[in-house]
């Protein structure tokens, strides 16, 4: 499969006609290939977007609203090819595809279609001055989204609807590593009638093209979800140019777990939270704090369950955890894994995984390991991958304590049924998001993002329209 650009409604090669390969991490095999664009596909994709800009931004809202969701039911029409398409692509299991990230990509679009009609400025009356202030909220312009492999059309269509939906054009770069859907993905923007050059999607490498993107001196903003470091760097290259940026970064994310919760929800649940996506996933609970009281009973039924766990060809539906997403990835896993077994005790898995017909894919067993210590590097740096580390705790203070004790803020997880405790250490936690007795229920209108090294500024219902628009006030005295 050959991804092309898509640039003012059309799919056009690179200008410079240089190419990356695209693996499949099933097998290993390169199956495609996909454009490593340069500054001058920038341009041209900035091009289209400003022309297409002074039209979209005085489009009715209906008739915004009218283009998303019908992307959002196209998705849904198309739901098996898309879902085909990202499991190839990243290793995910058809199933995850099938029933998570396609399904909310047309979600996000039908969210923003709806959200879009309801966002509301505000004014306000000066009593006593003779005077009514309006507040405007007027789109930006022409903005960027970047986004990661892990969730690929899920977190592109994440940005992407909620920019178009509040007027704006957009040049968006999704992984150069996960590229297909996104490519797909303009096929049905021009069924659906978006108008030319609303969305441009440019390939290729974060280093140039991402750069370019991030230091072009017109693009009015950047929403970004990636890793930290990554972040770091467009921070730096965005703030002199005054752009607006929001940061949606790594997560080494606690699961705290009380003897007194739902112990069957909470087992089941945390396998999921742990091994979801390969762990692949921002918001995976990472480190496993359990209360001492019920400890060895957690690990012996977690060691259990995870042993369980099918580890299989993405494309197979009875597969539970995939393929990792790149050689390089696998590589980085692999590594972080062979230094924590030379100072901790690896209860399960710590190994690739060579599948019988897929040799080459890229599969890691899913590994727990016991820590002694919150400090260690295995419980402070992210890996993100199916491995998560477990310990015990014995008070609410050091709990917390710990949990807080890393340079991540972005999710956490909590199991019990105890309220006043529940609410207290909500309210201590050092993080954007918490999850009690359950783990990623997501309402879109919520708002979405970390503190620390987990990011600046939230996504998420009217967070990400306020992040695309921006203020003007008018103070009209009568
Ligand atoms: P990267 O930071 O490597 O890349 C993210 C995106 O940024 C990619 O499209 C990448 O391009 C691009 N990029 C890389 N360098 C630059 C640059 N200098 N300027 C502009 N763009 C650039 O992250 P990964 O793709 O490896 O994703 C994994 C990370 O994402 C993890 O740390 C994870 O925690 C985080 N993440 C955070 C989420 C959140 O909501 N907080 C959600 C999901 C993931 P390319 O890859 O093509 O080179």
């Amino acid at each position: 499969m050959t991804v092309q650009n898509y640039i003012n409604g059309s799919f056009t090669n690179p200008i410079s006609a240089d190419w990356l390969d695209n693996y499949c991490p099933a097998d290993g095999t390169i199956y495609g290939k996909t454009p490593n664009s340069s500054q001058k596909d920038v341009t041209l994709a900035y091009k289209a977007a400003a022309n297409a800009f002074p039209s979209w931004s005085q489009t009715t809202l209906e008739h915004r609203s009218r283009i998303l969701i019908k992307i959002s039911e196209l998705l849904e029409a198309n739901l098996e090819r898309f879902a085909a398409a990202e499991s190839k692509d990243s290793g995910k299991p058809i199933q995850l595809a099938t029933a998570v990230d396609i399904p909310r990509a047309a979600s996000n679009f039908r969210f923003y279609g709806n959200a879009i009609t309801q966002f509301a400025s505000e004014s306000h009356d000066s009593i006593g001055l003779e005077a009514i202030n309006y507040t405007l909220r007027q789109p930006l312009g022409v903005v960027s989204c970047i986004s990661p492999w892990n969730l690929p059309l899920y977190l592109l269509t994440w940005k992407i609807a909620p920019a178009i939906a509040a007027g704006n054009c957009v040049i968006a770069k999704p992984s150069e590593i996960t590229p297909v859907t996104a490519y797909l993905l303009g096929e049905l923007c021009n069924e659906a009638g978006l108008p030319k050059g609303v969305l441009n999607i440019v390939h290729g490498e974060g280093a140039t093209l991402g750069k370019a993107l991030v230091t072009h001196p017109n693009i009015k903003a950047i929403s970004f979800t990636g890793g930290t470091a990554t972040g770091a760097t467009i921070a730096q290259l965005a703030a002199p140019l005054f752009k607006k940026v929001a940061l949606e970064l790594g997560g080494k994310n606690p699961n705290i777990i009380f003897a007194d919760c739902d112990y069957d929800s909470m087992l089941e649940t945390t396998v999921r939270s742990a091994f979801s996506n390969q762990g692949q996933i921002c918001l995976s609970g990472s480190r496993i704090f359990v209360e001492a009281s019920i400890y060895e009973t957690f690990k012996t039924d977690f060691i259990a369950r995870v042993q369980q766990l099918h580890v299989g060809p993405p494309s197979q539906t009875s597969t539970q955890v995939g393929a990792l997403v790149s050689k390089a990835h696998l590589n980085k896993v692999t590594q972080h894994i062979e230094e924590a077994k030379k100072e901790h005790n690896i209860l399960h898995g710590g190994y690739p995984i060579t599948l019988k017909g897929y040799e080459n894919g890229y599969y890691f067993c899913p590994t727990i390991i016991e820590v002694a210590t919150n400090t260690c590097k295995l419980n402070q740096e992210e890996i993100f991958g199916p491995v998560v580390s477990i310990m015990p705790f014995t008070t609410e203070t050091e709990v917390i304590e710990w949990a807080n004790d890393t340079p991540y803020g972005l999710s956490a997880t909590l199991w019990t049924n105890a309220l006043k405790r529940s609410l207290r250490i909500s309210n201590q936690l050092d993080c954007g998001m918490v999850w009690v007795n359950t783990w990623m229920l997501r309402d879109l209108r919520t708002p979405f993002g970390g503190t620390k090294a987990s990011g600046l500024g939230r996504e998420g219902g009217l967070e990400a329209l306020r992040f695309f628009t921006d203020t003007k006030n008018i103070c009209l005295k009568y």
